[in-house]
């Protein structure tokens, strides 16, 4: 998966505006790669996981739409841990697009973030290409 560089840095930006709890949104774009960012707000207001809420989701999906683009990742932010789906992320992606993982881990020093992009199918975990362009 690919991301435009400006569209990389406002979700990284975004992330680090949601500390301490998970972000989330959507990455729009064609042929694998992300031109447009929706930042979705967390329901769920916690540190550990995320719901997108559903009104600014489906608002997402039809300005996507309209713009003649996809849905092609969905990122969120892990706070305090690693950039690897949770046992939640797996249970509950049911899209299949690329998962964007970001770390914020305060623990890992001299590291601001880490971003990773991952494939969730039947439960199992594969790891993708991530390249800012
Ligand atoms: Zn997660």
């Amino acid at each position: 998966m690919r991301i435009k560089k400006e569209i990389f840095l406002e979700m990284i930006e975004h992330c680090k505006g949601c500390f301490p709890y998970e972000a989330c949104g959507i990455l729009g774009g064609k042929d694998s790669i992300a031109t447009e960012i929706y930042k979705i707000k967390n329901i769920e207001t916690s540190s550990v996981s995320y719901f997108m809420d559903p009104v600014e989701q489906l608002k997402a999906m039809k300005d996507m739409k309209n713009k003649g683009i996809e849905m092609i990742g969905i990122f969120h932010s892990h706070p305090y841990g690693f950039a690897y789906p949770s046992n939640k992320d797996i249970e509950l992606s049911f899209y299949d697009v690329c998962h964007v993982i970001i770390s914020l881990n305060p623990e890992q020093e001299n590291l601001n973030f880490e971003a990773r992009a991952f494939k969730i199918k039947d439960g199992k975990v594969y790891e993708e290409e991530l390249v800012i362009e």
